[in-house]
C-alpha cells in the first residue's frame, strides 16, 4: 500500500438500495450521511476525483412496472426520475459536510440539475467538486450500471467502483445466501463474469468495461473506511474485475 491512491479519478456506482439502509425502501438519513462521509474522505484527504452514478432501485425499478403490465419504456422513465431524487438527497448531505457538488442529469430538468455535459463534468472534477450523475443514460431499457461504465470512459476515470450493500462484500462463485460453499473471489476476469453469469453488474456494462480496459472493484460501500481502503490498494476489500 503506497501513500498515493490507486486511482486519481473514479466513478462510484451507488445503487439506490444502498440509500435505503435497513428500511429497505426510500432514503435513510443516517445511511446517506455515512456514504457522504466516505466520499468526502477520499475527495478531501486523498484528492481523488469522484463522480457518483446513482441508481433508483430504492424507489422504483422499470422491471417492477413492466412485470405488472406497464409499458417498459414508461416504467423505466419513472426509474430514471427515481435516480434524480437520490442524487438530490446525496447532494444535500455532501454539501452539509462542506463538499461542493454538482448534479448533472441525463434527463433534462433545468430547474433542478445541470444537463450532463462531459467537458463540464470534467471541469467540475478538476475544481474538486463531486459530480453526481443522475438519470442514467436518459434512455429506457438500461440500468445505471451502464452509465457508470460509460461515464467513466467519457470522463477518463481509471476505474469503476461498484458499491454493494446488505453484507455483500464482493463477487462470489455462487450466491452465498443460497449456496454455503460459495467463496469470495479476490480477482476475476470480465470473461469469467460473463461466462459464469456472476452477479457483478449488468452484462452490458461488463462488456463495455472489458472493451475499454476499465477495471471494476465490487465492494461493500456501507462499511466505514472501505472506499478509502479500496483506493489505498487494500486487496482484501472486495473483488477486482479486470
Ligand atoms: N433506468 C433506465 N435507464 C438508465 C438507467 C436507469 O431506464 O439508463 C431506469 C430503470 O428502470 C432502472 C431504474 O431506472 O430499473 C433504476 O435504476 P437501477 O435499477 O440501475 O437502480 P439501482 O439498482 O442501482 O438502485
Amino acid at each position: 500500500m503506497g501513500d498515493r491512491p490507486r486511482w486519481s479519478r473514479i466513478v462510484l456506482k451507488l445503487s439506490g438500495e444502498a440509500f435505503a439502509g435497513d428500511i429497505g425502501y426510500g432514503i435513510d438519513g443516517g445511511t446517506l450521511r455515512m456514504l457522504a462521509n466516505e466520499i468526502v474522505e477520499v475527495r478531501q484527504s486523498h484528492q481523488v476525483d469522484v463522480a457518483v452514478v446513482v441508481g433508483g432501485g430504492n424507489i422504483w425499478r422499470g422491471q417492477i412496472g413492466a412485470g405488472e403490465g406497464m409499458d417498459r419504456a414508461q416504467a423505466d422513465q419513472m426509474g430514471m426520475l427515481a435516480t434524480v431524487i437520490n442524487a438530490l438527497g446525496l447532494q444535500d448531505v455532501l454539501e452539509q459536510l462542506g463538499q461542493p457538488t454538482r448534479v448533472q442529469s441525463a434527463v433534462h430538468m433545468a430547474q433542478i440539475a445541470e444537463p450532463y455535459i462531459r467537458r463540464r463534468a470534467i471541469r467540475h472534477l478538476e475544481k474538486g467538486r463531486v459530480v453526481i450523475l443522475a438519470g442514467g443514460l436518459g434512455s429506457p431499457f438500461f440500468t445505471t450500471d451502464t452509465p457508470a461504465a460509460l461515464r467513466a470512459a467519457e470522463i477518463e476515470a481509471q476505474a469503476v467502483l461498484k458499491g454493494t450493500h446488505s453484507g455483500v462484500d464482493g463477487v462470489y462463485t455462487a450466491d452465498p445466501k443460497v449456496d454455503p460453499t460459495a467463496t469470495k473471489l479476490d480477482q476475476v476476469s470480465y470473461m469469467d463474469v460473463l461466462n459464469r453469469g456472476l452477479n457483478v453488474m449488468d452484462p452490458t456494462s461488463i462488456t463495455f468495461c472489458m472493451d475499454n480496459s476499465l477495471p471494476i472493484v465490487v465492494f461493500d460501500v456501507t462499511q466505514t473506511g472501505n472506499l478509502r481502503r479500496v483506493l489505498d490498494g487494500d486487496h482484501a476489500i472486495g473483488t477486482l474485475v479486470k
